[in-house]
C-alpha cells in the first residue's frame, strides 16, 4: 500500500550522518516499489539499493555552487530537473542545509513548492528551520529529527518493544522486555522518542489520517505524559508498563 506523501517536507536536525540516514530512509520510503503495509521500504530492492548509493534516477540533491549559499541558478536548475515526469512515481528533490538558501533563492522555490510536478516530493532539511520564510514554511510539513544516537544504546530493544507496541503482544511478554532493558530513565526517554517520531511519521504519512487520527493523537499524549512523570521521578519501569497498559484501553475502544 502507497503512502500518500506531502508536496514538500522540512526534516529540522543537526546535519551529519544521522540527518543523512534519515533523508535517505525517507527517500527510500517514497521511492520503493515495495513499501509494507505501513509505507517503509523494504530497503533490498534495486530502487531502495540505488537510493542508498545516491544513483537512482528520480532522486537528486540540490546543487550548491556557492561558496557558503546556494545561487539562483542552483534553484533553477532543481526547479527544471522537478518539472521532468519521474521513471517511477516519484521524483523526490533533496536541499540539503537548506540554511543555506537565500531570500530570493527560497522565493525562487516558493511556485515549485505550492503546485510541483504530480507525484514529487521535495525534502529540505536544516539544523535551523527559523532561517526560513513562513511563506516556504507554511508550504512543507515539518518532521523533527531526534537528535539521540539510538544506535548505541539499546536499539535492539527498542527495535523489539517496538514491535511489541504495534503488535498484539501479551501484556506479561511487554513486562518482561520492559524490566529487562529499560531500566534508566535515559533507556525510556529514548524509546520514547523513536516510538513518539514513529507515531508522528504515520500520523502525517497519511497512513492513520483517515481513521486513526485521533487514537495516535491521543497516544502521543500520553507518551508526552509519560515522560513528564519520568522526569517528575517516576520509576522508568514503571511509567512504561502503565502506558503500555494505556495503550491497550486505546486500542480496545
Ligand atoms: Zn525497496
Amino acid at each position: 500500500m502507497a503512502r500518500e506523501y506531502a508536496h514538500a517536507y522540512i526534516i529540522e536536525g543537526r546535519s551529519g550522518e544521522e540527518r543523512d540516514a534519515y533523508i535517505k530512509n525517507f527517500a527510500k520510503d517514497i521511492i520503493c516499489p515495495n513499501t509494507d503495509l505501513s509505507g517503509n521500504a523494504c530497503g533490498n530492492c534495486p530502487a531502495c539499493i540505488r537510493v542508498s548509493s545516491g544513483t537512482h534516477e528520480d532522486l537528486f540533491f540540490m546543487n550548491q555552487s556557492g561558496k557558503e549559499t546556494y545561487k539562483t541558478s542552483d534553484a533553477a536548475a532543481m526547479i527544471e530537473r522537478l518539472g521532468m515526469r519521474p521513471y517511477g512515481e516519484h521524483n523526490v528533490g533533496i536541499i540539503d542545509n537548506a540554511e543555506r538558501l537565500s531570500e530570493i533563492v527560497q522565493n525562487k522555490l516558493l511556485k515549485t513548492l505550492e503546485e510541483p510536478y504530480p507525484g514529487t516530493v521535495i525534502i529540505l532539511a536544516t539544523d535551523n528551520k527559523e532561517s526560513l520564510l513562513p511563506t516556504v514554511k507554511s508550504r512543507c510539513v515539518e518532521l523533527r529529527m531526534h537528535e539521540q544516537t539510538i544506535d548505541t544504546v539499546n536499539s535492539d530493544s527498542i527495535d523489539l518493544l517496538m514491535k511489541e507496541w504495534f503488535g498484539n503482544t501479551y501484556f506479561f511478554k511487554i513486562r518482561e522486555v520492559i524490566r529487562k532493558n529499560f531500566k534508566s530513565n535515559e533507556e525510556a526517554f529514548k524509546f520514547l522518542d523513536v516510538l513518539e517520531r514513529d507515531l508522528h511519521e504515520t500520523l502525517i504519512g497519511g497512513e492513520g489520517l483517515n481513521k486513526n487520527a485521533g487514537n495516535i493523537i491521543q497516544m502521543i499524549d500520553q507518551i508526552e505524559e509519560t515522560r513528564i512523570n519520568i522526569k517528575r521521578g517516576m520509576n522508568p519501569e514503571y511509567a512504561l508498563n502503565s502506558l503500555f497498559l494505556n495503550r491497550n484501553n486505546i486500542n480496545k475502544r
